[in-house]
């Protein structure tokens, strides 16, 4: 049996308001996730402090989807890391290819975003993921490489311990998407945990969690977490239903 820790998140995007997600939370509330599962969800900023106060005698993790990397100030919009470890999340989504295709975030705001999370003691979920040109044209390595070492520049081997990596295929990721073949996803993890590996200080025993998102499901779940190097998925419309996430989340175990 793989014992490795595993995670299971869920991405809630843009759906929920406050009634909605308090709901879902509290048939979630009393779920108990198998030995070595770690979960979360990761509800709209509205419902952000609903959802953590509901889960807050829960294991399950909340998470914020985005933030920006100044504490507060003149940035009409946006929310920043106090205020989500406020509301009583621990995870932040940093850097989804929805945010970097129609927001225009790019590796350095997503390298600033890493940092404030961490200044604030948030663990932050950093999201790469390669186009489908990119994957045609067999670059994604290189891309996902590139993505990685900009995202964790001038993080601290301490801090490291608190970061996640999720590997999304921005062609793999909604309902236009098809999910990646997991041998791809083997290959890819690879040659990210040696990038990973390289920003760790030399003997570090660090293991940054490698997550896998895009098209996850009940029928691919598992294939998925039993990769060496895949420590977990991060699911979207899949995990959209508590009851289909509870089951999910039981049958990687
Ligand atoms: P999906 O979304 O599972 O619906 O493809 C994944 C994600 O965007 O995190």
């Amino acid at each position: 049996m793989n014992q490795k820790s595993i995670w299971v998140g869920t991405n809630w995007k843009m759906n929920k308001g406050p009634a909605e997600a308090i709901a879902d939370a509290r048939a979630l509330a009393f779920f108990r996730p198998p030995e070595g599962v770690r979960c979360f969800l990761a509800p709209p900023a509205t419902s952000l402090r609903d959802v953590g106060a509901v889960l807050q005698d829960s294991p399950l993790m909340v998470g914020a989807q985005n933030m920006y990397w100044e504490d507060n100030g003149a940035w009409t919009g946006e929310i920043s890391a106090p205020m989500i470890a406020e509301c009583g999340a621990s995870i932040v989504v940093l850097g989804h290819s929805e945010r970097r295709q129609h927001f225009g975030e790019t590796d350095w705001t997503v390298n600033l975003k890493v940092r404030a999370a961490l200044r604030h003691g948030l663990r932050p979920l950093i999201c790469i993921g390669d186009t489908l040109d990119e994957y045609e044209f067999g670059v994604s390595q290189e891309t996902l490489a590139r993505q990685t070492k900009i995202a964790l520049h001038g993080v601290s081997q301490e801090d490291l311990e608190r970061v996640l990596v999720v590997y999304e295929p921005v062609w793999a990721i909604g309902s236009a998407g098809r999910p990646a073949e997991p041998a791809f996803v083997s290959q890819i993890h690879t040659t990210l945990r040696g990038v990973v590996k390289e920003i760790a200080m030399q003997g570090s025993s660090v293991r940054i969690p490698l997550l896998y998102g895009g098209s996850v499901s009940r029928g691919n779940i598992r294939d998925y977490v039993a990769l060496p190097d895949v420590d977990g998925v991060l699911i979207g419309r899949a995990g959209w239903n508590p009851a289909d996430f509870m089951d999910l989340v039981e049958s990687v175990r």
